[in-house]
């Protein structure tokens, strides 16, 4: 049986990390790719290759792409990741961070869909897997630019599968809840970045409060094993909300409707 080959973005650590490692142990050839090549490294194997690479950078993922193609002859399964959150309130983060939360969130993703959607229907086969948040379809506050870049990504994928689902192509949806990796830490790091008047001071309380959970919250290993699932199953199913609060929340934001789910959240974080 041929290798079935795939690219991950976001590799060098959390989800990403895991999802390389988890894939190349179950047969898979990885093409790994982040911005920090010392940390890609440490996971480079026989079967994971990395590629350092900004996801901003469209020349870049052009010749990652092509060279993935001319070494390995095709592309079995794209695993978009590479992300952050840029925490603040919506008013106080400058338009220069939003847009570059949507380079990186948004296009970084449709830049890699783009280009490896014409192999893939060349070979009348392939799966894009794009990792989304429990923030694709509900929205809290000092959340508000990452949420409208997940929901973003949702609505790409959405509408890509009914594009490519006759060429033979997969497009699958995993949207996490909160999962233990760098990512809250990176948060904080840019939350401390945007200045925000007095007004907004219970809503920087209630930030830390909300995410206290996360030491608590599972690895990314579980993230990757339903990464896996998604690329092997031959009926995968369109979106995989997980771990359960991550289905639970939207299910209650649809329950509640939205003036009460968003009363719930204000109470819940006492702002
Ligand atoms: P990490 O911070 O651990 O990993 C993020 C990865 O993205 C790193 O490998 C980082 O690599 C890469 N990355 C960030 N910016 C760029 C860029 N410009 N170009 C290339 N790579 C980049 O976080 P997670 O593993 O938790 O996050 C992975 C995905 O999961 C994200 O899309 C996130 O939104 C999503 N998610 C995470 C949740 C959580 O609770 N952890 C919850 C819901 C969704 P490097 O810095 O080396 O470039």
């Amino acid at each position: 049986m041929t290798q079935r080959i795939a690219l991950v973005t976001g590799a060098s650590s959390g989800i990403g990390k895991a999802t390389a490692e988890l894939l190349a142990s179950n047969g898979y050839y990885v093409f790994a790719m982040a911005r920090r090549m010392h940390r890609l490294e440490q996971i480079r194997s026989d079967n994971i290759e990395p590629i350092c690479l900004d996801v901003t950078n469209a020349e870049a993922i052009r010749t990652a792409v092509k060279h993935a193609m001319t070494t390995k002859g095709r592309i079995d399964v794209l695993v978009n990741n590479a992300g952050y959150g840029q925490l603040g309130a919506i008013e106080c983060v400058s338009m220069e961070a939003a847009h570059q939360q949507f380079e990186v969130n948004v296009f970084g993703y449709a830049r890699f869909m783009q280009e490896v959607l014409p192999h893939m229907r060349t070979q009348k086969a392939g799966c894009i897997i794009n990792i989304s948040s429990i923030l694709g379809r509900i929205s809290i506050p000092g959340f508000g630019w990452y949420a409208a870049s997940k929901h973003a990504v949702e609505a790409l994928s959405e509408t890509l599968r009914s594009e490519v689902i006759k060429f033979g192509i997969n497009v699958v949806v995993i949207a996490p809840g909160l999962i233990k990796t760098e990512f809250a830490a990176k948060e904080f790091e840019l939350l401390e970045t945007v200045a925000h008047p007095p007004a907004y001071q219970k809503l920087l309380t209630a930030l830390p409060r909300l995410l206290a959970g996360e030491p608590q919250a599972p690895g990314p290993e579980i993230i990757a094993q339903a990464v896996l699932n998604a690329a092997t199953a031959s009926f995968a199913p369109m979106r995989h909300a997980l771990p359960a609060d991550s289905k639970t929340a939207v299910i209650a934001r649809w329950f509640l409707g939205g003036r009460l789910f968003n009363w719930a959240i204000r109470l819940k974080m006492k702002i």
